[in-house]
């Protein structure tokens, strides 16, 4: 028998079964491969993509008499070409699961039991209480009297495991409601990703994809245990090192990735900055820069205001009593005409070129290696080799994943890996750029589509108080260049904000009425996840919708989140499962008798029981389709959001209500059973005056003729088809860019900012890799970053994003400084070694009785959290699952051996970890993965907690979040899950 992979996987399936029950024989082995191959055979197959991590990797699903018999990998699909990791391959145990939620719940207040209901009941009542709710609170002006239509009662959360169609709608819903407190998982993940991309290129995204990694000279992997947490991606990594690529990991533990590493580093959770600071002085000073890219394609050149400065780890314009920044002196000198100033021999002092090389000068190797524990020689071996790659024709990439998003400076280190790349040369170019590992299936997708409080779909700013109409925010919010050669492909924001009204209003959206401008909600202050906890801690938000989303175990300082959820009149759930923020009210502090609030549990249907569109981590928008009916009653996501908002409708048009035609205005008509094509063909976009559907962004008007939910997707479902369907599997690039294998956005460019792969007469720098280049009358290769036949000598700015057209260096935009500058994490038993200023400088600290900070005095042993492959994220999608269980039981903690003997712990013993929030009990694992640091004479003990468990499923234990801080990012609040203090004790809790 030829043993293909899919004979493979299918026999060693069948035979771990037969091995269990003691019947295992080669004979009878192949018998039951046969007879299970005969099924599949026969069984009806439907494509999809996997639900769990980013990576995209395509499935196929065997239905036979309407069940779902086997899922396996596609073999067809680029990204995976027919493996799986173990999340993916145990899919099938979703869709075959006893422990699905099959009938909507309710639980009364003070009751200690679910009760089911039908799905009528729960629709008419949840209506009310989002009606009763919104009605109480709703603010039509603020107190300065700004229109603001807004209620601050109700919270939304959800979810980066939904399908983009259905992530669209639970925008339009939501904010149709007058929801602000509206966010997702991304703000957990990585919105200091979207921040600091977006600053330093443009876009917040990663840059290239995942099987552009193979083409890589050099794999920098920081914060990411990619072996593990995006197995299949990591197979790109060692193609790459088939070809005779490096692979450097630096981690403060030594994980999978690690071991395969030709250079490992251990390095201090929280000190990103220090050490990638160290490598660009390094490549400063030793000349190992691009230096014709630099020029080019970054403001290295551009002048900064004369008064512009830094002192002691504070740039100008701080002040100290507001925790914030003037940012006036940050900022370009410019000639009469607008124009930047720009001194390209990168000798005036007050270049940013200058600027920089003069701020790094301070991490030198020393410094960096008492700030960071990384042995000297082995940075030094990391800084040549990563620097190699500044070479003409070289390409290095750096992947990274929360390791390093989740701390209080998060933006600023993923802008340090962003200049490095720019002076290096790494960006735009094949096999280069930087490359954000996402966690979940449609978090970029619904990133996208903005299931966030500040910004709406396409990344558009969410209206704000002070722009008290659509001219004053189209002014605030469109950029200004007045520079000829720069593309600021943001002067459209017009086109894309009004196309989108017309989507969200139809017909009511007129000129005469700013396009129903006013009937969307207002922000004035910070809305997301950690704030929305505080509020609802405060009794200030008393209704919640979470939406596959798990913050009972995924949100930070979940003691204290749980605790606020007591404080809630109701919470609505939809999930798979009865995961711990359905349950809180069981949670093991929680009293249900003393808690009132009312909870209603929906079904929600998996990835195979509908269709829909996801988008990976590299952009591409890949569609799969339903290949069963859902489970007992649950229902596809976009028909409970559909039935939810009808629902509410339903009574502002009976009984009216507060501001009502936000609700009764909105254009809201996608069928009894809503399809999921219209909804699709809506976020793309007509051309209002044919009817057609629009073929990309370049079409979209400013006058009301054109609509787009979001302009970022048009193109995605055109006159032509559904393009995230494509199954092409043509790359006459050679380099692995599929582009008619499903729709990338924007334009279905593959590699962004690609116009960075040539030097200035077009031709590209690495020419075995090539992304594009000039024939001489036109761009040829990946969809160019602009105009296909503007020539190379127009010298148009590579980064067409940015209103300059130069990709940042100096980045003007961030909260907490122009530069990225080490600052110790909140919690931390160092004191800063480059500066004075201890933490972040314009982080916001909390202040309830449960935002405890703990001092080194007390909890002087670093923590940090990470992730295993058998589980994923806050977990109910594998710890509901038997074998994903069974591989990973239970909760555990990393020590190392020389913390244990100081603390009398065997390897399996029971410990305590504490914190100043709380504490938990672990299995220990007493393991040479977790070492020590010794800088400035002193060791330092750390401890490493997976962050998956909770109190509900197959596989239960103590969550980690009941040890971390409730304190976030000064640019995004991503919490600081990575790096707090804690003690760690034998013994139980
Ligand atoms: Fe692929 Fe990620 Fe699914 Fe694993 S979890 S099969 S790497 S998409």
């Amino acid at each position: 028998m030829k043993m293909t992979r899919r004979n493979f996987l299918k026999v060693s399936g069948v035979s771990t079964g037969l091995a269990l029950t003691g019947l295992f024989s080669l004979r009878s082995v192949r018998a039951k491969a046969e007879t299970f191959r005969s099924r599949i055979r026969y069984a009806k197959q439907v494509t999809t993509i996997c639900p769990y991590c980013g990576v995209g990797c395509g499935q196929i699903v065997s239905v036979r008499n309407g069940e779902v018999i086997n899922i396996e990998g596609d073999s067809d699909h680029p990204i995976n070409e027919g493996s799986l990791c173990s999340k993916g391959g145990a899919l099938y145990q979703v869709a075959i699961n006893e422990r699905r939620l099959t009938h909507p719940r309710y639980r009364a207040p003070g009751a200690t039991d679910w009760e089911e209901v039908s799905w009528d009941w729960a629709l008419k009542e949840i209506a009310k209480r989002i009606k009763k709710t919104r009605d109480d609170t709703f603010e039509i002006k603020d107190k300065q009297g700004r229109t603001v239509n807004r209620t601050e009662a109700i919270g939304w959360l959800g979810s980066a495991a939904i399908d983009n169609e259905e992530c669209y709608l639970a925008v339009k819903l939501a904010r149709a409601l007058g929801i602000v407190f509206l966010e997702h998982q991304a703000r957990l993940c990585h919105s200091s990703t979207v921040a600091a991309l977006a600053e330093s290129f443009g876009r917040g995204a990663m840059t290239n994809h995942w099987i552009d990694i193979r083409n890589s000279d050099c794999i920098f992997i920081i914060g990411s245990n990619a072996a593990e947490n995006h197995p299949i991606a990591f197979k790109w990594v060692t193609k790459a090192k088939e070809r005779g690529a490096k692979l450097i990991n630096a981690d403060p533990r030594f994980t999978r990735t690690s071991s395969k590493a030709d250079i490992y580093a251990p390095f201090r959770s929280g000190t990103d900055v220090a050490f990638i600071g160290g490598i660009i002085n390094y490549c400063l000073e030793n000349e190992l820069y691009n230096k014709e890219y630099v020029i080019e394609y970054t403001n290295a050149p551009f002048l900064i205001d004369p008064k512009f400065g830094f002192k002691d780890g504070l740039f100008s314009g701080y002040n100290l009593k507001q925790r914030k920044y003037d940012k006036a002196t940050w900022r370009y000198q410019s000639d009469g005409k607008g124009i930047p100033k720009e001194d390209k021999t990168l000798q005036d002092p007050n270049c940013v070129f200058q600027l920089m090389k003069k701020h790094y000068s301070s991490y030198d190797v020393d410094t960096v290696g008492q700030v960071t524990g990384t042995p000297k020689d082995v940075y030094l071996e990391i800084a040549k080799t990563y620097c190699a790659t500044g070479q003409r024709g070289k390409a290095g990439t750096i992947m990274y994943a929360m390791g390093t998003t989740q701390h209080t400076n998060a933006a600023q280190m993923i802008r340090s890996y962003a200049m490095l790349q720019l002076l290096l040369g790494n960006i735009g170019v094949s096999g280069g750029g930087v490359n954000a590992l996402r966690g979940w299936s449609n978090v970029q997708g619904a990133t996208d589509h903005c299931i966030l409080f500040h910004i709406l779909p396409g990344y558009l700013k969410t209206y704000r108080a002070e722009d008290k109409d659509l001219a004053t925010y189209l002014k605030h919010w469109t950029p200004k260049s007045s520079d000829p050669k720069s593309v600021n492909y943001w002067k459209n924001t017009p086109k894309f904000v009004i196309s989108q009204l017309k989507a969200f209003y139809g017909n009511s959206a007129t000129k005469e009425n700013d396009f129903c401008y006013d009937h969307l909600p207002k922000i004035s202050g910070n809305y997301s996840h950690i704030s929305m906890f505080e509020a609802m801690y405060e009794g200030k938000v008393k209704g919640l919708i979470s939406l596959g989303q798990n913050p009972a175990v995924a949100g930070p300082n979940v003691r204290m989140e749980r605790k606020a959820m007591e404080n809630l009149d109701w919470l609505v759930t939809i999930d798979l499962w009865e995961t711990e923020t359905a349950a809180f009210w069981k949670g093991p502090e929680a009293d249900p008798a003393k808690i009132k609030t009312e909870a209603f549990l929906l079904p929600a249907a998996c990835s195979v029981e509908k269709e829909g569109s996801v988008t990976n981590s590299g952009r591409w928008s890949q569609w799969r389709y339903q290949a069963v009916q859902p489970s007992g009653e649950a229902k596809r996501d976009l028909w409970t959001i559909d039935r939810i908002f009808r629902s509410v409708r339903g009574l502002y048009s009976y009984e009216g209500g507060v501001y009502p035609e936000g609700i009764l205005d909105i254009a809201w008509s996608y069928g009894d059973e809503p399809d999921v094509h219209k909804v699709a063909r809506e976020i793309n976009g007509y051309d209002l005056t044919t009817g057609r559907l629009l073929p990309s962004f370049g079409k979209l008007k400013d006058d009301g003729s054109t609509s787009s939910g979001n302009w970022l997707y048009c193109g995605s479902y055109t006159e032509k088809g559904n393009m995230a369907a494509r199954r092409g599997l043509s790359d006459p690039s050679g380099i692995g860019l599929y582009p008619e294998w499903s729709w990338c956005w924007p334009v279905n460019r593959r590699i962004i900012y690609n116009r960075a792969s040539c030097d200035t007469n077009g031709r590209p720098w690495d020419s075995e890799h090539p992304v594009i280049r000039w024939t001489g009358s036109r761009w040829i290769g990946d969809v160019p970053d602009y105009g296909a036949t503007v020539p190379p000598e127009k010298n148009v700015g590579a980064f067409i994003m940015k209103p300059e057209g130069h990709a940042r260096l100096f980045g003007m935009g961030l909260a907490d400084g122009p530069f990225p500058e080490h600052y110790e994490p909140l919690e931390s038993p160092v004191k800063n070694l480059l500066s004075n200023t201890q933490n972040d400088p314009v982080i916001k600290i909390w202040k309830s009785e449960m935002d405890e900070v703990g001092t080194p005095d007390k909890f002087p042993i670093i923590a940090t959290t990470f992730r295993v492959t058998e589980h994923w994220l806050g977990g109910p999608l594998t710890r509901n699952l038997p074998w994903l269980a069974e591989l990973m039981p239970e909760m555990f903690v990393e020590i190392s051996k020389s913390l244990a003997q100081e603390k009398g712990i065997r390897n399996g013993d029971k410990v305590r970890i504490a914190s100043a929030r709380g504490q938990i009990e672990a299995i220990a694992c007493v393991t040479n993965r977790m070492k020590p640091f010794r800088m400035n004479g002193k060791t330092y003990e750390q401890i490493g907690l997976p962050w998956h468990y909770g109190f509900m499923g197959l596989a239960t234990g103590a969550s980690a979040n009941v040890l971390t801080p409730h304190v976030g990012d000064a640019n995004t609040m991503i919490p600081e899950y990575k790096a707090f203090l804690c003690n760690v004790e034998k013994g139980v809790v």
